[in-house]
């Protein structure tokens, strides 16, 4: 049932198979269910400052850099680059308002996917394009032994975040595997482009309020409705990548 997509990919890619060493996992909205606050912030924050983003565009860019969104609004409204000290305040002060919410949850089926990860001796690899301390310090709580720290991309990692490929190029190459080793697990639509452009078997689970067209638009070779759902059509889809090319 998913042969036709590892198909797809493989044409697309060029490469004879799919040889799974490693997973590449995007945090806020895959890992955490934090999106919801997230976008409440930025709207909130913005609006502060007399810039105009609501909390579902907010949705739509998720995965940009801090910055890269601030001056994404900027841009639109005033037709020139935010200055750099009103990018610092504002994403200061986002981050103020997020720390401020109650933790985010553990995205429900997460956890049970890392662990199917890491049991079938798998690479587990975070690419984020947040620099937010709060969360970044917790994964190690809540999914503790799961990302080596080698194994880490984030905001500070990269020059040109999400949808650049570079992040998930970063990924690739701090595993030490290629773009058909390795699968994209992501929920916004900027990062499965992100995904796509680094020729990565990119697999979205839509955990929040988008048309799930807009991830398949995005360039997503997969999509389920959750993570709970891609967890438990884990094993299928990993029995069928390793059967699909020659
Ligand atoms: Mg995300």
């Amino acid at each position: 049932m998913y042969k036709e997509a590892i198909n797809r990919y493989l044409i697309r890619s060029g490469h004879q198979c799919i040889r799974l060493k490693a997973v590449l996992f995007d945090m806020d909205g895959i890992l955490f269910d934090s999106m919801p606050y997230h976008a409440d912030a930025w709207a909130q924050v913005m609006k502060r400052h007399g810039l105009d983003l609501t909390r579902e565009e907010a949705f739509l860019h998720e995965g940009r850099t801090g910055k890269a969104t601030v001056n994404l609004v900027y841009q639109r409204q005033y037709g020139k680059d935010a200055p750099e000290e009103l990018i610092q305040e504002i994403y200061r002060e986002k981050c103020d308002v997020f720390n401020r919410y109650p933790e985010p949850s553990a995205m429900p089926g997460a956890g049970e996917l890392l662990d199917k990860v890491k049991a079938a001796g798998l690479i587990p690899v975070l690419v984020t394009g947040s620099g937010q301390h709060t969360l970044l310090d917790r994964l190690d709580r809540q999914y503790p032994g799961i990302f080596a720290p080698g194994h880490t991309v984030t905001a500070f990692d990269v020059k040109h975040g999400k949808p650049d490929p570079e992040p998930y190029l970063m990924g690739l190459q701090k595993a030490g595997v290629r773009a058909n080793e390795a699968f994209v697990v992501e929920n916004a639509p900027i990062g499965v482009q992100a995904g796509h452009a680094a020729g990565i078997f990119t697999i979205a689970a839509n955990t929040g309020p988008l048309d799930g067209q807009t991830l398949l638009n995005a360039g997503a070779d997969l999509l389920f409705p959750s993570m709970q759902a891609l967890c438990d059509a884990w094993e299928d889809i990993v029995r069928e990548t390793d059967t699909a090319g020659v």
